[in-house]
């Protein structure tokens, strides 16, 4: 819809989709503005990277390429829940999660004592992701769910390239954006950020440096 009309702005993309997406897709409120947003970030995103030339000069096959389609996501990439989202009960140990299936609630957890006092401390948004994640890794195998908290050194993350790994302040440009002074990739500087974290917190998974849920 955003490709096809050309609805990229996010209060024009979410006036003419929010109820339909909520309807179709029976995603809650909240969910249907985050996907909004999601959709608009990364057009904002494309849109920089092609003036930045990072898909070829104007009329290049290349780049006409990239420009005929329309941003298509993972399945499996990170999704940032808000408190009305994701809910977590630090004592039981337990996170409350909506999904398109419903609310799954009573979802253990496992982490280290650091994390817990993290966790304790946490406010606004987790990050959700497969696997390869970032502060929060959710395990599913079958009928059982276990949710993994990874505790990630988080400095320099706004820094960062998470492509080239060139790590310098200056390619922090604004508080959206991030353009990387060596290889010159432009991101959302947050999207730049949760993929530095989502590295680290698969290589520390890789380590085994993180509390693996027990499946009964
Ligand atoms: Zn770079």
């Amino acid at each position: 819809m955003a490709f096809a009309k050309d609805l990229k702005r996010r209060n024009v993309l979410q006036e003419a989709v929010y109820h339909r997406i909520k309807a179709d897709f029976d995603l809650g409120a909240q969910a249907a503005v985050r996907t909004v947003k999601k959709v608009c970030d990364a057009y904002a995103t494309f849109k920089a990277n092609l003036r930045a030339g990072n898909y070829g000069l104007e009329g290049s096959k290349r780049r006409i390429k990239a420009e005929s389609k329309p941003v298509r996501f993972r399945e499996t990439s990170a999704q940032p829940f808000d408190d009305r989202m994701l809910t977590w009960n630090l004592d039981t140990k337990m996170v409350s999660v909506w999904t398109v299936a419903g609310r799954l609630k009573g979802i253990p957890f496992v982490c280290s004592p650091e994390a817990m006092r993290l966790l304790a401390q946490r406010k606004g948004e987790s990050d959700l992701v497969m696997r390869d994640g970032m502060f929060f890794l959710i395990a599913t195998k079958a009928k059982r769910a276990g949710v993994a908290v990874v505790h990630v050194d988080s400095s320099n993350t706004s820094r960062q390239c998470s492509e080239c790994w060139h790590t310098h302040r200056t390619n922090r440009v604004t508080q959206a954006r991030f353009v990387c002074r060596s290889c010159g990739i432009v991101l959302h500087a947050d999207h730049n950020g949760s993929r530095n974290i989502a590295h680290r917190a698969d290589a520390a998974w890789q380590r085994g440096a993180v509390n693996r849920p027990r499946t009964p």
